[in-house]
């Protein structure tokens, strides 16, 4: 073999050796960059290599799909096999707001491709017809010219000419053969071409687009049930940690308070108070409910009443009455499914007051409120619909909620009701929590007694 041969062949194996689609991923830099890439792909390509790289983009997002699928599975098994362990319920919680997060990223953004291609599909329409337009008004115009020209030349074949030519050189190959063609025309022609090349490359992208459309519909469709199968899978893990709760429930928040710790939030007034005026006691916050008592919609217990609000939502005091105890320890957004932070254990930054209402003493707490604007403090006195804080997302929580309970103690006097909150500390009142706490609702029991929160505020 001649040399020059043998290193035309090396050249050519080495091409090929060289995978095409390895170079194309290896171009691009899809990875991090996503939504911009999804974002750059829902718009018509003004070239081949922009189409060609939208391709190679959908490629690697399908694989991405791929592993979002084996992620979801391997957590179904990892839920099965947790059981009561804590730790790894919590694990598992934080992967899968994770793909929560990542699974409603992706819908939004669908959503708006979706739109924008519209659009595009739209605008990609009307330059279609424009240059249709464009592309008939100057074929008239050589065609009348032709006429008025070369009688003997019949209108069609002249038309024939300028559409089926292959190219511009082909064209005027084609013309030159006639020499009948002045310059004016032949430049007419000439941007007839061009713009029918630019007419084609618009079409393709629109059905390009569309077929994109399409698949984002598509895409959706699936995000949407993947999101609902990872919710369903997050309540299930939740009803798991709250089975777990109610039992650790009992042991942490009767572990008898090291007072001292609190002294300095229990109050020193106790008598003379006057809580006429309070002939109902009002809602303290505005909001949608997320939990009944004393029964969270999973079927596990709930001793007080979760109604669903923003960050920094005002609540406001239900009676006149006295803080007994006001702390703000954690950050406003710091909550999460068996964090332990505040007093009671599990609320985050919480409020505990008397009031009395046609003769009864009440005890009214708010759990999982904001650090900041906290308007309280322990022994001070509020007027009813005085602000106590805001809300928060504090302590035991699965977002942004206020947990309001009502400890109903009959006639005990609010000097007897200071001095026993002082003495225990107990937000419970002896009602005790978890499914203890069940057999001290007033439904079952005499006073002190939880009520069910909406009865007394009349959510
Ligand atoms: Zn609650």
């Amino acid at each position: 073999m001649k040399k020059w041969k043998l290193g035309a062949l090396m050249f050519l194996v080495f091409m090929f050796a060289v995978s095409p689609s390895a170079s194309i991923l290896q171009a691009y830099d899809f990875e991090g960059n996503e939504e911009e890439w999804l974002n750059r792909c829902s718009t018509a390509q003004s070239s081949q290599s922009g189409a060609q790289a939208c391709e190679a983009f959908k490629k690697y997002y399908a694989g991405q799909e791929k592993e979002l699928k084996k992620e979801i599975s391997s957590l179904d098994r990892q839920i099965d096999k947790i059981g009561n362990d804590i730790e790894k319920l919590n694990g598992a919680l934080k992967t899968q707001e994770k793909l929560i997060a990542s699974i409603n990223k992706k819908i939004e953004i669908n959503e708006a491709n979706i739109n924008k291609i519209n659009s595009e599909i739209k605008i990609l329409d009307e330059k279609i017809l424009k240059l249709q337009k464009s592309i008939d008004e100057r074929n008239k115009i050589i065609k009348d010219r032709m006429k008025d020209d070369q009688a003997y030349i019949g209108t069609n074949m002249s038309l024939e000419i300028v559409m089926g030519a292959q190219d511009l050189t082909d064209m005027v190959r084609k013309m030159d053969g006639l020499r009948r063609i002045d310059e004016a025309d032949q430049k007419e022609i000439k941007i007839i071409l061009e713009e029918k090349e630019k007419q084609d490359l618009q079409k393709k992208e629109q059905v390009r687009l569309k077929e994109e459309q399409e698949k984002t519909k598509e895409d959706n469709v699936k995000q949407k049930k993947q999101a609902e199968q990872v919710k369903k899978q997050k309540q299930e893990l939740i009803k798991k940690f709250r089975e777990q709760e109610a039992a650790l429930d009992e042991k942490m928040r009767s572990v008898k308070v090291d007072l001292s710790t609190i002294q300095d939030n229990i109050i020193s007034i106790s008598s003379g108070f006057d809580f006429s005026g309070n002939a109902t006691l009002a809602k303290p916050v505005n909001g949608s409910i997320s939990a009944h008592s004393f029964y969270y919609p999973d079927g596990s217990v709930h001793l007080g009443l979760d109604v669903a609000v923003p960050l920094l939502t005002p609540i406001y005091a239900p009676g006149n009455g006295i803080i007994l105890y006001a702390d703000n320890p954690v950050s406003t957004n710091s909550g999460y499914i068996g964090n332990t932070s505040g007093y009671p254990s599990g609320t985050g930054n919480s409020i505990h007051m008397l009031t009395q209402a046609n003769g009864t003493t009440y005890a009214l707490s708010f759990f999982h409120m904001a650090q900041e604007n906290f308007a309280v403090r322990a022994g001070q006195s509020v007027k009813k619909g005085q602000l106590l804080g805001l809300s928060g997302n504090t302590g035991n929580t699965t977002g942004p909620h206020c947990h309001l309970e009502v400890i109903n103690l009959g006639k005990m006097s609010i000097a007897q009701a200071v001095s026993q909150f002082q003495a225990t500390a107990d937000f419970s009142w002896g009602n005790g929590w978890g499914n203890t706490g069940l057999s001290g609702i007033c439904d079952v029991k005499g006073a002190p007694c939880r009520e069910h929160p909406e009865k007394i505020y009349g959510y």
